[in-house]
């Protein structure tokens, strides 16, 4: 029986981060003992008897890390943004998840020239953290208005001028007659560690560190 100093525990989501992990994972000698998606577990074992999974929401994994409850955790770029990244470190970019935080509104609005003309601009996003900073840096007056999905819809009802959102394809921009008006920053999905632990735990994290790394192409 393994006592849990021993044990290294990893937070991450279901959906495209658990899938885009699997290679991650499998290069380190983990393979998950359950397909989260159809198990209603929240802990999963793996092939390794001294690594489990924790099943979190996305935007609440760097908590678990940060508080110790798991040793390791992956998280986009967003969420720790929201975050703040306090407790964690963030030793390595997965490359997965890849996507990109932007401001989109209505094709038609004239975003540069509101923006120009010192205009106070309605903002929906689930990203407040973000997008206050990145208004902030521009010296652009924004009110902004906190969402917890659909941003899209924002613009198209009149509750916001624009949207801070994640952007892959564009598809569902494009399908809301929205466009991106402005790039804040590339978002990916990054290891995090809690600092405590990569102390206390090293030479276990340093192992799946390296794996990582490697099957990263680093
Ligand atoms: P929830 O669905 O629980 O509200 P979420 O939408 O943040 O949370 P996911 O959709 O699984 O959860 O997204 C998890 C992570 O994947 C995000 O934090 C982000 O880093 C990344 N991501 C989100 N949307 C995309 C996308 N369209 N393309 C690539 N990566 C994305
Ligand atoms: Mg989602």
């Amino acid at each position: 029986m393994l006592d849990a100093a021993h044990v290294i525990t990893i937070a991450l989501s279901k959906g495209r981060i658990f899938d885009e992990t699997l290679p991650l994972l499998e290069a380190a000698g983990i393979r998950p003992s359950e397909n989260p998606e159809q198990s209603r577990k929240l802990i999963i074992g793996t092939s390794r008897t001294d690594v489990r999974l924790l099943i979190v929401r996305a935007s609440d994994t760097p908590t678990y890390v940060q508080y110790g409850a798991a040793e390791l955790g992956i998280a986009g770029k967003d969420v720790l943004l929201e975050h703040g990244g306090v407790g964690l470190y963030q030793p390595l970019d997965l490359k997965i998840a890849a996507c990109r935080m932007a401001v989109a509104a209505p094709e038609g609005f004239d975003y540069a020239n509101t923006v120009r003309k010192g205009g106070r601009l309605r903002v929906a996003t689930k990203y407040m953290q973000t997008a206050r900073e990145h208004f902030a840096a521009k010296g652009v007056h924004v009110d902004l208005i906190k969402l917890y999905g659909s941003m899209e819809l924002a613009p198209l009802v009149g509750l916001a001028d624009a949207i801070v959102d994640l952007v892959s394809t564009g598809s569902t921009l494009r399908a809301n007659n929205l466009c991106v008006v402005e790039e804040i920053v590339p978002i990916s999905a990054r290891l995090i560690v809690n600092q405590a632990a990569l102390k206390l735990k090293r030479e276990e994290i340093q192992l799946i560190l390296d794996a990582f790394s490697k099957a990263v192409g680093l």
